[in-house]
């Protein structure tokens, strides 16, 4: 299963799954994908995938089966459905899920698989939209390692960095970490960047600072929440593309639940969930992440207006 005749079904082509499915079959893989929304396969059915009526269907003919959905939910019911993917997978075909979920039902969805005789892995994607378009994203990998080994060429079509971290939940455990990591960055942006508009520092200079500074970050690199001042920042694109604040908001509620599963307090973690659900209570659900700075500088000028 190491050369380019590895079937692969791709099913789930949102932001990340429909550039990553581009990458399989560009490398050569017989790919046929699966979306909800069917007109999404448009491109890649023109460019020579084939389309699948339901997941049964495109898992029927797979070695592999990879998955890119919201969360859990959407990944137990794609996988469990009468017309899901276990109804049409063959014994011993492959299951990668690229979703991020909550490790203890990737546990459980794992095993389920392994009661099937489906071996599976979850390989939770860090890169963003940017990534998944360059074909770069990183993958933290939960799972038997023998089962890795048996996709790595696929997967390498779509990632340059593919970590092997442990068994089942702790790829998933790795990258709600690199979330709350992350988000901590978005929020912190957020403050810093309305406090400099309120006082009127010139954001573009502030961030040519910072780069030289101890404030640098990836979120400085990509994400400054003021429109203009990086050229490739979703701030100056709409706000789109990227990730979706509702998907931080997911993710941070998940790493919260998994710390007190755990008997970990995370304290700023919690502050920080809480200022994502302002976004999305502002109307922003399915902007990019970094809109929190939007939110928090509007609010500054209503203030002046109304002052
Ligand atoms: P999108 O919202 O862009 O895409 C979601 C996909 O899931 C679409 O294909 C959608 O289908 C499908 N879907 C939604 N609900 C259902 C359902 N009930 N049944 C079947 N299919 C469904 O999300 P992203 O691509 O941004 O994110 C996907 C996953 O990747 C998430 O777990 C996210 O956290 C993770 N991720 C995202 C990153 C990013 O930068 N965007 C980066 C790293 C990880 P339809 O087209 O019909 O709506």
């Amino acid at each position: 299963m190491t050369d380019r005749t590895t079937r692969v079904a791709f099913l789930g082509l949102g932001a990340m799954g429909l550039p990553m499915a581009e990458h399989v079959l560009a490398a050569g893989f017989p790919l046929t994908v699966w979306n909800r929304t069917a007109a999404k396969a448009d491109g890649l059915v023109a460019a020579g995938a084939a389309r699948a009526a339901t997941p049964r269907e495109a898992a029927a003919g797979a070695d592999v089966v990879l998955l890119c959905l919201p969360t859990q939910d959407e990944v137990r019911d794609v996988l469990t459905r009468d017309d899901g993917v276990l109804a049409g997978i063959a014994a011993g075909k492959i299951v990668v899920d690229t979703s991020t979920i909550d490790p203890t039902a990737s546990q459980q969805l794992i095993a389920l698989c392994a009661a099937r005789g489906i071996p599976m892995i979850e390989a939770p994607l860090s890169g963003g939209t940017v990534g998944a378009k360059n074909g770069t994203l990183t993958m933290m990998i939960g799972g038997a390692a023998t089962v890795l080994e048996g996709v790595r060429p696929v997967l390498e079509s779509m990632a340059k960095n593919i970590f092997h971290v442990g068994g089942p939940g702790m790829g998933q455990t790795l990258k709600l970490c690199n979330q709350m990591i992350a988000g901590a960055q978005t929020i912190a942006l957020a403050e810093a960047y309305a406090v400099l508009h309120a006082a009127g520092v010139d954001a573009k200079l502030a961030t040519d600072v910072f780069a030289v500074s101890t404030a640098n970050c990836v979120a400085i690199q990509q994400r400054v929440p003021v429109p203009g001042v990086l050229p490739n920042a979703p701030a100056t694109n709409g706000w789109q593309p990227g990730f979706a604040t509702e998907w931080m908001a997911k993710d941070l509620f998940l790493s919260q639940q998994f710390a007190r599963s755990l008997d970990i307090p995370v304290a700023q973690n919690a502050a920080n969930l809480q200022c994502f659900e302002q976004s999305i209570q502002a109307g922003y659900r399915k902007l990019d992440q970094s809109v929190f700075g939007k939110v928090l500088i509007d609010r500054i000028d209503e203030h002046k207006h109304h002052a």
